[in-house]
């Protein structure tokens, strides 16, 4: 079972038993973790946006065996995009949630202010985990022994899993083909630069034949794109203003892809209302007005074609350029 792609390039062949359910950006891949046989049940890695999660679970439930249900939803981590379909899917399916444990205690009592949902302007339907998916832990599914690793850079609390038989290492948002996640830590001023570092050495150690990133195609070759996520974070190293305006704009795009089209009225106004942008903002730039900045922002979105300009009514929509 492979990644279904349609771009025409050769995807990389994965181990048997797993499935990858590539999703856009807006929701991170999913990954079936099948059973031996159908009564043992598939385990799902990560369950996309929450305003996908009719779609997720009907991806889900194509990519099941016959006779196989869904026992168990494990997190790599706790961002919106990871665990929006949470709710639904455990629900339809009556499974279970394992979760990492950093943030279990928030979890557990929805705690919005510590999880990221409020600051970051985004969405999750609550749930319930049942337990924690803890660095050293060892998850057995389908013959299959998938090791828990703690990977912390992008989110302090993400883990991964690495699979030793098949050198398959499901790497969440710690490492795509070409570059990482944003690392949240350091917006709010904390050093996690050198975590995101230490994460690569550790998947390097790994040594995975093939990674199944938390978004875009799975690939095989591990060591240019650990070179790349190098080079990357050493920029950002050097300059943390840069990875600031890379941030915002990606949860600026990331906002954008959720609400499908906005004025630049209302974006403008949504910057302004969410936590995250308006700290970025204080500690990055706080010599320039917030307005001024804000537009600035949306310019350049627009000057690099990752929003699209139209003029209705007169006044300014926006929206993502259809691929
Ligand atoms: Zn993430």
């Amino acid at each position: 079972m492979g990644a279904s792609r349609g771009d025409g390039r050769s995807a990389a062949v994965l181990p048997s038993g797993v499935t990858v359910l590539e999703r856009g950006w807006l929701s991170s891949n999913n990954v079936v973790l099948h059973g031996a046989s159908p009564e043992e049940g598939a385990v799902l890695v990560d369950t996309g946006y929450a305003s996908h999660a009719e779609q997720t679970l009907a991806l889900l439930d194509a990519s099941l065996l016959p006779a196989e249900s869904l026992r168990l939803i494990v997190n790599t981590h706790l961002h919106s995009d990871h665990c929006g379909g949470n709710a639904l899917i455990a629900q339809r399916h009556g499974c279970s949630i394992l979760i990492p444990p950093g943030e279990y205690t928030a979890i557990s009592t929805w705690d919005e202010t510590a999880l990221s949902y409020r600051s970051t302007g985004q969405r999750c339907d609550r749930f319930t985990p049942a337990g924690k998916l803890t660095p050293g832990q060892v998850l057995r599914q389908g013959g299959r022994d998938w090791h828990v690793h703690a990977a912390p850079g992008h989110d302090p609390h993400s883990v991964i899993l690495h699979e030793p038989s098949s050198g398959t290492l499901l790497s969440a948002d710690a490492l795509w083909e070409r570059g990482f996640g944003i690392v949240f830590p350091e917006l709010d001023g904390e050093d996690a630069f050198e975590e995101v570092a230490a994460t690569l050495d550790i998947i390097e150690r790994l040594k995975p034949e093939i990674i199944i990133p938390g978004h875009g195609a799975p690939f095989k070759d591990i060591a240019k794109a650990i070179g790349i996520a190098r080079e990357r974070l050493d920029y950002f190293r050097r300059e943390p203003e840069r990875h600031a305006v890379h941030a915002v704009k990606a949860l600026t795009a990331f906002h954008m892809l959720e609400v499908v089209h906005s004025t630049r009225e209302a974006l403008l106004a949504w910057l302004a209302s969410t936590p995250i942008f308006v700290s970025t903002w204080r500690r990055f730039f706080s010599d320039r007005d917030l307005l001024d900045w804000s537009n600035e922002l949306v310019d350049q979105l627009i000057a690099a074609k990752i929003l699209g300009a139209s003029t209705e009514n007169g006044s300014v929509m926006l929206q993502i350029p259809k691929a």
